[in-house]
């Protein structure tokens, strides 16, 4: 099959990052008779210093015209850069919010998994790490108290803030319809997190999400309230399968439990809409600090271009055959300078995606 696929190689690591991940998915093509055609754009710093705006039109309808957007990471250094001279609209990262917004990218999707082969960087004590865990956190992206109505008041002298918190049964449902559709990929288990005791968008939260699992009789489902969520992630990370939640519990427990992996360098994410669409970025940003020095670690780039052959071109063989590619370099004892430990080969960003795209073939 054929797929098209636009790359933004973004700022800082970026451009090396992303290279790695085409050779990957180029070694994948191979090995299943695929064709991939790439077309760059231009996002953030890279973009300003041609265009004198983070994002342009031409982008936007390049991108859309892909099946699939695959992102390196867009930015820099934010005291230093005269990028962050600008204004606030002109900066890299409206680039990224404008682009979002423009595809209409709803869902966000993170994996945290922890590799054997990297127990160490985990903070959580031995015995609770040692059982593993791999789960993603799906949150919604546009909804709820990010972009509610706000304001700042002052009432008989005293400074008021307000901001509201909204969801209708439609923003629920088609996020839960992508929740439920990712837990059928994985290990059938979605646990949906809100604060159902305390608030009403919590209450229809849960009311719908048990409508839509109606029609997944096979996907387990439990709710949790997200005090608790925010425990049990540190407590038994093991139990979950897709955590599925609302905007601001799921930016506050997705870090949560990135951080609980140790290594930035291996998280990646995605961002989808109500089509196949989507757009795939690792977590972590554009490191400005070693950009150019071939270091960087490119797994979360490669690991983002796997869920990308998963999610949006329904390659599950494929995309399993790049996840085995990391674990089994991983096994033999590879390491970029960040995952670095005892014993271990450390090479570079290159040399890291040579020995990916060769497990590969
Ligand atoms: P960062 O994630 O870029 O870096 C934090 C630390 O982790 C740095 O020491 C960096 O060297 C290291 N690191 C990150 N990715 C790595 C990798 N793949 N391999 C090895 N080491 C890695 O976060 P930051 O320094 O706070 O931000 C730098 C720039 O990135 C800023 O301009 C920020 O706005 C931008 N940013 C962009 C995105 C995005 O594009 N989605 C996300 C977060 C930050």
């Amino acid at each position: 099959m054929e797929f098209r696929i636009t790359c933004i190689p973004g700022d800082g690591i970026g451009p090396e990052i992303v290279a790695e991940a085409k050779k990957v998915l180029d070694a994948v093509a191979v090995k299943y008779g695929h064709v991939m055609r790439y077309t760059d754009i231009l996002m953030g710093g890279a973009s300003i210093d041609v265009h004198g705006v983070p994002l342009t039109e031409e982008a936007v309808e390049t991108a859309k015209s892909a099946d699939a957007v695959l992102m390196g990471s867009i930015g820099g250094d934010t005291t230093t850069s005269p990028w962050y001279k600008l204004a606030p609209n002109l900066r890299p990262e409206a680039g990224l919010l404008a682009i979002r917004k423009a595809l209409n990218l709803f869902a966000n999707l993170r994996p945290a998994v922890l590799y054997e082969e990297l127990a160490g960087a985990c903070p959580l004590k031995e015995e609770i790490s040692a059982a593993g865990f791999d789960m993603m956190i799906m949150r919604e992206l546009t909804g709820g108290l990010y972009f509610g109505e706000r304001k700042t008041v002052e009432e008989n002298g005293v400074r008021k803030a307000i901001d509201t918190l909204t969801y209708d049964e439609n923003e629920i449902r088609r996020i839960a319809i992508k929740g439920f559709d990712i837990a059928r990929k994985r290990r059938k288990k979605v646990t949906s997190v809100d604060k159902a005791n305390v608030l009403d968008s919590s209450r229809l939260w849960r009311k719908v999400v048990e409508e839509v699992a109606a029609a997944y009789p096979d996907v387990t489902l439990e709710h949790m309230l997200v005090d608790n969520c925010a425990m049990q992630l540190v407590k038994d990370p093991a139990q979950f399968d897709v955590i599925l939640t609302e905007n601001m519990f799921g930016d506050i427990l997705s870090d949560e439990a990135s951080m609980v992996t140790g290594s930035i360098g291996m998280l990646a994410s995605a961002s989808l809409n109500d089509t196949k669409f989507g757009l795939y970025e690792p977590s972590h940003g554009s490191a400005p600090d070693i950009a150019g020095k071939d270091i960087a670690n490119p797994i979360a780039t490669v690991l983002s271009a796997s869920m990308m052959l998963r999610y949006s071109f329904d390659l599950d063989q494929e995309a399993d055959a790049i996840d085995s590619a990391v674990k089994a370099v991983l096994q033999a004892g590879y390491r970029t300078a960040d995952i670095m430990s005892e014993g271990c080969v450390r090479v570079g960003c290159k040399q890291m995606g040579d020995l990916l795209a060769e497990r590969i073939k």
